[in-house]
């Protein structure tokens, strides 16, 4: 049995970023968006998603959504990237934390993240269970941080046992 240090907290940062391709249906944070572009990338692209699984699993001290699930695997080609953000959630109750907020900046040029924002944290909040009050989006534009044109995501975590109060 591994023997685990009693930590009441953990935090966790993810960060991902997919360029544009045209013609891919658009996903950000499991929401479908009407766009001619979608994200590149071997699954759906949801760099959200991406960003928020890799903050748990970080929090956690898990490996990594690429060591979990390699783009070179057949298994995760086009996959809805909910699959990867299910597992790091299944690790998290296995270890004994659950999630008590999270924290994401989108960084995009278009679309606009904002009419996006609350469909976005509803559809987060019917993922992780967390209700919507602790769950933040916010959008900002590029200025000048990449010059290829695609959407990137940071994203923060607190994670609280299970068993702490
Ligand atoms: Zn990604």
């Amino acid at each position: 049995m591994r023997s685990e240090t009693f930590v009441p907290f953990r935090t966790g940062l993810g960060f991902d970023s997919h360029e544009f391709e045209e013609g891919k249906p658009l996903y950000i944070g499991g929401v479908h968006i009407e766009s001619s572009f979608g994200l590149k990338g071997h699954s759906d692209g949801d760099v959200l998603l991406h960003a928020l699984t890799d903050a748990i699993l970080g929090a956690l001290a898990e490996p990594d959504i690429g060591e979990l699930f390699s783009d070179r695997d057949e298994r995760w080609k086009s996959a809805p990237s909910e699959l990867f953000l299910r597992e790091a959630l299944k690790r998290m109750r296995g270890r004994g934390y659950e999630l008590i907020n999270l924290d994401c900046v989108l960084i995009a040029d278009r679309p606009r993240i904002a009419p996006y924002k609350d469909r976005i944290r509803e559809k987060l909040s019917e993922l992780t269970g967390l209700p919507v009050d602790r769950i933040s989006i916010k959008g900002k534009r590029r200025e000048g941080f990449c010059e290829v044109e695609g959407i990137a995501c940071i994203c923060t975590v607190l994670l609280g046992r299970t068993d702490a109060g």
